[in-house]
């Protein structure tokens, strides 16, 4: 039997479909305090422990290292510092070049440029929305020349020191493939995990892989602190250093002031972390309810021809963080029609980052061929993904 003929999709499909689902207007990702931080905030409040130093850091790292099953987690207070303590740690100096996803969000870039070192854009395959590991590997064998252990550009000479693998929308990229190929050309794996706190890649949650780990706990993520991040890694050394660099280099002792490197003031406070030990609560709750909610997403798009919304690679377990319909590319020409419809009907809907190659301050840096990454520019929208949302499916 034939399969029923798919009907292509105009824009009023797209629209009676969010419909569907939402019910009412909804923003991209708008964060849910349903649980214990008024008061957890207010104690901190009452015994006066709000700044960097308090029992809400202490037990927020620890819920972060028993829910990712990482060992060790140095909260920060934004996830771009922990990014860039990340990339100092692992030894990124002054024109080294580190392979980054263009299509990221633009902190990975940024903090990459912090170290002096300059970002060097890899392509996004469509299955994981993460960088190419084929494509990147024929490239590399191309591209780079290995010497006495370290990875060299060939066309610049600089040393080629780390990649930063990051999980769009919360969709785990292919790990294993990207792990082979930094031992392969000696370079350091770092995840940007700031999206995929909940994700899981072959049963593991992300963060696993890398020597270091970032998390962001920013009021648009999974989770929040109000603005937050955190270091994780399983090197009980790195974990050591990441605390000294993040703290002001401070020495530790009982009382003596005393500071040996020119540290960051990069630690999270205790009210933020009070508001983090919260979440971190509901998180299981939260997941389940993005969870509900993409499912009612890939229901309500699966009679549509020409669009589709997108599903968790294969062997992963995604937050589902952004939701993404995902354009056929000989519909693209919809994009920005779907968007106008869509926030005009008052259902919050963006395209992807502008691919960072493409911004004036990058647009200098080595890239290998980006055709994936402008495609799929092209191709992805971003749709309501906040948890209470699932509250609301009636279906
Ligand atoms: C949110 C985010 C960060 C960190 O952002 P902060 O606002 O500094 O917490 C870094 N990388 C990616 C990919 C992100 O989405």
């Amino acid at each position: 039997m034939a399969a029923a003929a798919l009907k292509n999709f105009t824009v009023e499909d797209v629209i009676t479909a969010l419909r569907n689902v939402l019910n009412q207007p909804a923003g991209l990702h708008e964060p849910t305090f349903s649980g214990n931080e008024w008061k957890y905030v207010k104690e901190c409040l009452d015994t006066g422990w709000v700044s960097s130093v308090g029992s809400y850091v202490d037990r927020f790292e620890k819920d972060l290292c028993a829910f990712t099953g990482v060992r060790y987690a140095i909260a920060t207070n934004n996830g771009t510092a922990a990014l860039h303590t990340i990339l100092l740690l692992s030894g990124v100096k002054q024109d080294d070049e580190v392979i980054i996803p263009s299509l990221t969000f633009i902190a990975t870039a940024n903090a990459v440029t912090y170290c002096g070192a300059i970002p060097h854009f890899a392509d996004t395959e469509e299955a994981t929305l993460s960088i190419d590991p084929e494509k990147l590997s024929r490239y590399l064998q191309e591209n780079a020349v290995l010497k006495n252990g370290a990875c060299f550009n060939a066309k610049t000479g600089r040393p080629i020191k780390a990649l930063i693998a990051m999980h769009t929308f919360g969709h785990p990229a292919d790990l294993n493939a990207l792990q082979g190929i930094c031992d392969r050309f000696c370079l350091t794996l770092i995840e940007d995990a700031a999206e995929s706190i909940g994700s899981y890649y072959n049963g593991r949650h992300t963060g696993h892989w890398g020597q270091m780990a970032a998390l962001s706990f920013n009021g648009n993520k999974v989770i929040t602190t109000g603005g937050g991040g955190a270091v994780l890694t399983n090197d009980e050394n790195i974990a050591v250093a990441a605390r000294h660099l993040t703290d002001t280099g401070k020495v530790p002792h009982p009382w003596l002031r005393e500071h040996d490197v020119v540290g960051f003031n990069y630690r999270l406070t205790n009210l933020n972390a009070a508001v983090g030990c919260a979440q971190l609560e509901q998180l299981p709750l939260f997941l389940q309810k993005k969870r509900a909610l993409a499912d009612a997403y890939n229901a309500a798009f699966s009679g549509l021809h020409g669009i589709k919304f997108f599903q968790e690679p294969q062997h992963c377990q995604s937050n589902y963080w952004l939701n993404v319909l995902m354009l056929d590319s000989d519909h693209i020409a919809y994009r920005d029609d779907i968007l106008k419809a869509a926030n005009n009907a008052g259902f919050r809907a963006q395209p992807t980052w502008t691919p960072v190659h493409r911004l004036t301050m990058y647009q200098g840096c080595p890239r290998m061929d980006l055709s994936h990454t402008n495609g799929l520019f092209e191709k992805i929208i971003n749709i309501p993904s906040s948890p209470h949302l699932a509250d609301k499916i009636t279906t």
